[in-house]
């Protein structure tokens, strides 16, 4: 990830991520970049813009940087992608991104009185008219919905509002802010969040034609394919790395700015293994261990992995006390697929028999009917 500033114009109630002062990053950085890679890697390589608000870096920046970063690594296949609040989006940048094929992940919290009330007066409209603006230029754009102790109680609305517009769905649930007097003051409840999830399931297989709830689909992928196939359930350490504005590296974008997670500078063109022997890199390895130990009995360790150690070790000041407090919401989702599974797998026509596979009397669509459409996709 490539974090060019972690400043926002926007003033969303629970961010956690957003510097006023943030400095916007310099094209040099993204020629260190190039360098630094053309030593580390030849595996395939997602360069995610995310911030702060990265369309703060401007017009000038996305041509030059997407340019160096396409002809800088010959030997790798090099994909983009970008989330943004598309408040700055004009006809200039969607033309910049339509050239290099780059999907854009925005934020929208539900319909637009929801969404101001969490996100601010404003945003609803300002992110519309960058949405109309990328798709008249053919950007794939989808939303993250960013569920909070308020909005979990309008997620009916919320889902009609998606269902209605044709937006695809990514949930986020609203964290416990580390900076501010009340860091509960929006975050979702784990149980809730649980429940939620639940929820969403019973929505993707009432509208099952109709929605696409991505994280639903990656929990249903996970359980099917025994391994987590978003960062959240799979031990993401050395798979992603973010770099801030200033060059820094970081385990991944939710440090950047957490001076105690830099493991590197790009200018110093680090290996893999500097960045893994660096503080930040041995408290990330030290996560992994203690998972192992401590979700060893879990029947869902191989694709939980104990979720996101951002969300378990950042409240603590870096000290392992636990696993990712969502936990009880992970495995309460598993535990429900798991077991819907198993009753419709013992409701199907035993193997070998035409319509193995699939549910009997197959009125509604199950679990296996989402995992066998997922599969497929
Ligand atoms: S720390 Fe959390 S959000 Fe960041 S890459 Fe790892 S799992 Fe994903
Ligand atoms: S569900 Fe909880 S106990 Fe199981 S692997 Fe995930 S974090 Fe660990």
């Amino acid at each position: 990830m490539i974090i060019p500033t972690l400043g926002c114009p926007s003033q969303c109630k629970y961010c956690w991520s957003s510097e006023e002062t943030s400095p916007i990053m310099a094209i040099e950085t993204i020629t260190e970049i190039v360098s630094w890679l053309n030593n580390f890697s030849e595996e395939r390589v997602t360069f995610t813009f995310h911030g702060g608000e990265p369309l703060l870096a401007g017009p000038n920046f996305y041509r030059e940087a997407l340019a160096i970063l396409s002809a800088g690594l010959p030997n790798t296949r090099t994909e983009f992608a970008i989330q943004t609040n598309l408040w700055l989006m004009t006809p200039e940048l969607a033309e910049i991104f339509a050239a290099y094929n780059v999907p854009i992940g925005s934020s929208i919290d539900g319909p637009q009185e929801l969404n101001d009330l969490q996100r601010g007066d404003g945003y609803f409209q300002k992110n519309m008219r960058g949405y109309e603006i990328a798709r008249s230029h053919g950007l794939v754009v989808r939303y993250i919905c960013t569920f909070t102790n308020h909005s979990y109680q309008k997620r009916d609305e919320i889902v009609q509002f998606f269902l209605k517009n044709g937006f695809v769905l990514k949930l986020h649930p609203a964290l416990p802010s580390l900076r501010g007097e009340n860091p509960k003051e929006w975050a979702l409840d784990p149980l809730d969040y649980g429940d939620l999830l639940i929820y969403l399931l019973d929505q993707s297989l009432l509208y099952f034609n109709e929605i696409e709830i991505m994280n639903i689909n990656d929990l249903v992928r996970g359980v099917f394919t025994r391994r987590g196939t978003v960062c959240t359930f799979a031990d993401c350490m050395g798979s992603t790395f973010a770099i801030g504005p200033d060059g820094s590296i970081y385990p991944c974008y939710r440090f950047v700015g957490m001076e105690q997670y830099v493991m590197g500078t790009v200018y110093d063109r680090p290996t893999r293994e500097m960045l893994l022997q660096s503080p930040a890199g041995k408290l990330m390895a030290a996560y992994r261990d203690f998972v192992d130990i401590a979700c060893s009995n879990c029947p869902h360790i191989r694709y939980c992995r104990g979720g996101c150690p951002y969300n378990a070790i950042a409240p603590t000041d870096g000290e392992i006390k636990g696993v990712d407090p969502h936990c009880i919401a992970y495995k309460k989702i598993f535990d429900e697929i798991t077991d819907r599974l198993n009753t419709e797998m013992l409701q199907s026509p035993p193997m070998g028999m035409p319509g193995f596979g699939m549910p009997s009397q197959p009125q509604k669509p199950g679990v296996m009917a989402l995992m066998h459409k997922v599969v497929m996709q």
